[in-house]
């Protein structure tokens, strides 16, 4: 059969280890069927932090999903270039687990903070990041992982994401250098955790290292892979890597689930009922236990910073695909 509209094709032939046929067919169209129900949802404003992401489409949207057979499927623009931004999160917490020994699971807590992402808030007694999934704690992640100094840590950082996306993947040094030079609360948190003993590299070289992280250029389709192995045991479903431990992966979508959409990660848990990371790129990354991964773009956000459609779009692909982690009706 041949899709009429090229923006809707299947990409699944991008996987080199995908499962065949009439399935992947069908998950095409219903996937492309979701996007065009959302297509129209309106509201929402398409983030200017830096001139980089001003410039989006607020018309861009593309969807894909990632099986544990290795297939990734997609519909719309979901070979779309964005950086990554915040959906770098839950990776940059894994990496920093990983290259601790698991020791930066005391370096952050993993308690909802009720603020935005970028508020200028410690955890009160310990001077400790209130959660990984907000700024303060992903400029200490990033400052956690292996490298030296903040060029080695950038370095290391994208290796990881490589490693989890299964595919090579670049910084935009002009998305970074943004990210540095109009990044106040980012350099005021770094600074902060600095005062309080949190942090134990330079103010800049954090904001620097996190700045090239949020730089890093990924698709919906990357994006998807990435949340698939964080949902499969930490094991890469295309390329077959162990990425990270299980243990990790499993730490890591539990402070998704409480976190990972800021402080409308209640109403997101109600509505969809899946582990995901909202970014102001408005990337949605998601990762369904034992199941699968899934990733939307669409730049619009809310207040909150979460995609206006991307939202629409998951609770309609939970809906569908029965992913809600708390229905209680499932046989
Ligand atoms: N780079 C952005 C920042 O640090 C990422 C924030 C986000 O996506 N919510 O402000």
């Amino acid at each position: 059969m041949t899709d009429p509209d090229p923006s809707t094709r299947a990409s699944s032939a991008a996987s080199p280890r995908r499962a065949g046929g009439a399935r992947d067919d069908d998950l095409h169209e219903r996937l492309a069927a979701l996007l065009d129900g959302v297509r129209d949802v309106g509201g929402g404003e398409v983030d200017d932090s830096v001139p980089q992401l001003a410039e989006a489409d607020p018309g861009w949207l593309g969807v894909a999903l990632a099986r544990p057979d290795g297939s990734v499927t997609a519909a719309g623009d979901a070979r779309q270039a964005f950086s990554i931004q915040s959906a770098v999160k839950p990776f940059l917490f894994a990496l920093a687990l990983a290259d601790t020994d698991g020791a930066a699971i005391d370096a952050v807590g993993i308690e909802p903070t009720g603020e935005a992402f970028d508020a200028i808030k410690l955890e009160v007694g310990t001077g400790r990041p209130p959660n990984p999934m907000v700024n303060a704690g992903a400029l200490l992640t990033a400052a956690l992982v292996d490298g030296g100094d903040a060029d080695g840590r950038a370095e290391r950082i994208l290796r990881g994401l490589v490693a989890f996306a299964g595919r090579e993947l670049e910084v935009d040094d002009d998305v970074a250098g943004s990210e540095m030079l109009l990044g106040d609360r980012n350099h005021a948190l770094a600074h902060l955790m600095r005062s309080e003993g949190t942090l134990h590299v330079g103010a800049d070289d954090a904001v620097s290292a996190y700045a090239r992280a949020c730089a890093v250029l990924v698709d919906a389709e990357a994006l998807a892979v990435m949340g698939a192995t964080l949902a499969l045991g930490g094991r890469n479903s295309v390329t077959g890597e162990q990425v990270v431990s299980a243990a990790i992966a499993r730490d890591v979508v539990s402070v998704m689930a409480t976190c990972g959409v800021y402080d409308g990660s209640g109403r997101w848990m109600r509505e969809v009922g899946v582990p995901a990371k909202s970014s102001v790129s408005g990337a949605l990354v998601l990762s369904v236990p034992g199941r699968l991964g899934a990733a939307s773009y669409s730049p619009p956000l809310d207040p909150l910073g979460t995609s206006v459609r991307g939202a629409a779009l998951m609770e309609g692909l939970s809906r569908e695909l029965g992913l809600h982690s708390f229905d209680t009706e499932r046989g």
